[in-house]
């Protein structure tokens, strides 16, 4: 029985959250059965990004190449998914979560009568159903979910896996659907924005500074270590709402939710709201110059020290590497 993956992809790029989810899919192939993994591209993407899709543990990639389906349309996208489920006769369709994948996975979950279990963060233990491990309260517990449904949904949280990079490859399959043009009445418009280049809620690196930093002449500091490392430019909330930084930039419960693998806070002090949106994080470092700053608690790695000399010397070492 294959397992259908769900691929999203952003301007042609495939996701790395979705190529988690095809090495999730892979491990529960792998756990149950053996069966097949396939997956689902939508859009305008090139062989070489589905090459991708079939070293993280996809056999075959079906792509519906109609670049009405590049942008975020939801009904579009999930009626598209749900015919290539069809097709494939899968009982379980796996993707990563994320804003576009909720909207899809709800209409799919309606279409396909399947049962949905998002925030997955483990393999789950399989016997008449599934038993899920997932992430609740913005990532302060975790609820063991039986699903019983023949039909299921799983929408896994970004670095919840490893994801494999073994070289692969997948068969590619050029696949026309008929999606009626009703699909097509509304989308998402990406409303994200950065800084710079990189978009906070999909970053790997996010440099966040908080009301330590002093004031908005001093976020070149930020700006020079992110640049170095390639990462996003993330705040807390007070920040924002001073106006030092723009309001897409505030992270936490209110604001922006990140997972990167790699969470620096600068001047942060690690109140409960703003851990509520960074610790699905892999590692998180904290810079503060009080050592009794909460946020060290949360961190896997701390510098008590002044941002201001902190910062330069971080920068040069990473240019440095
Ligand atoms: P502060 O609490 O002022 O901390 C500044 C830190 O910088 C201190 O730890 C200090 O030791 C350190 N520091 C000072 N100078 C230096 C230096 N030179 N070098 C190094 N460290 C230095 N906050 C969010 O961030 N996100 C949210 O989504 C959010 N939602 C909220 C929702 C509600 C309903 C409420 C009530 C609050 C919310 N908050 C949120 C606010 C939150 O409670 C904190 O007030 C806020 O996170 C504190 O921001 P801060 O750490 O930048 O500032």
């Amino acid at each position: 029985m294959s397992i259908l993956v769900y691929i999203e992809q952003a301007e042609g790029s495939i996701k790395k959250t979705s190529l988690e989810a095809v090495s999730f899919a892979r491990a529960l192939a792998d756990k149950t059965n053996g069966g097949e993994v396939v997956a689902v591209a939508l859009g305008t993407v090139s062989e070489a990004e589905l090459s991708h899709v079939g070293a993280a543990g996809a056999s075959k990639v079906f792509h519906v190449e109609d670049s009405k389906l590049d942008a975020g349309v939801i009904q579009a996208h999930a009626e598209a998914v749900a015919q290539v489920y069809q097709k494939v006769g899968s009982k379980t369709l796996v993707m990563a979560k994320s804003s576009l994948g909720d909207a899809v996975a709800a209409r799919l979950a309606i279409k396909l009568d399947a049962a949905l279990v998002s925030n997955v963060v483990e393999l789950p233990e399989t016997d008449n159903g599934y038993t899920v491990k997932r992430s609740i309260y913005t990532g302060k517990a975790f609820a063991q979910t039986s699903v019983t449904k023949e039909h299921k949904i799983l929408a896994i949280r970004k670095n919840a896996v490893d994801l494999k990079t073994d070289g692969a490859k997948a068969s590619v399959e050029k696949v026309s659907l008929q999606i009626p043009d009703t699909n097509f009445a509304t989308k998402i418009t990406s409303t994200d924005k950065a800084t710079g280049e990189i978009l906070l809620p999909e970053a790997d690196i996010v440099v966040s500074g908080g009301r330590g930093m002093k004031g908005p002449e001093n976020w070149g500091m930020i700006e020079d270590l992110a640049k170095e490392l390639g990462a996003a430019t993330g705040c807390s909330k007070p920040v924002s709402d001073i106006g030092w930084r723009p309001h897409h930039e505030h992270v936490g419960q209110t604001g922006v939710k990140v997972a990167p693998t790699l969470y620096i806070a600068v001047g942060i002090s690690g109140a409960i709201q703003h851990l509520a949106g960074v610790n699905s994080s892999k590692f998180i470092v904290v810079i503060n110059k009080d050592p009794e700053a909460p946020f060290f608690k949360a961190a896997d790695y701390g510098i008590v020290g002044d941002a201001f000399e902190v910062l330069p010397k971080l920068t040069e070492a990473v240019k440095a590497i």
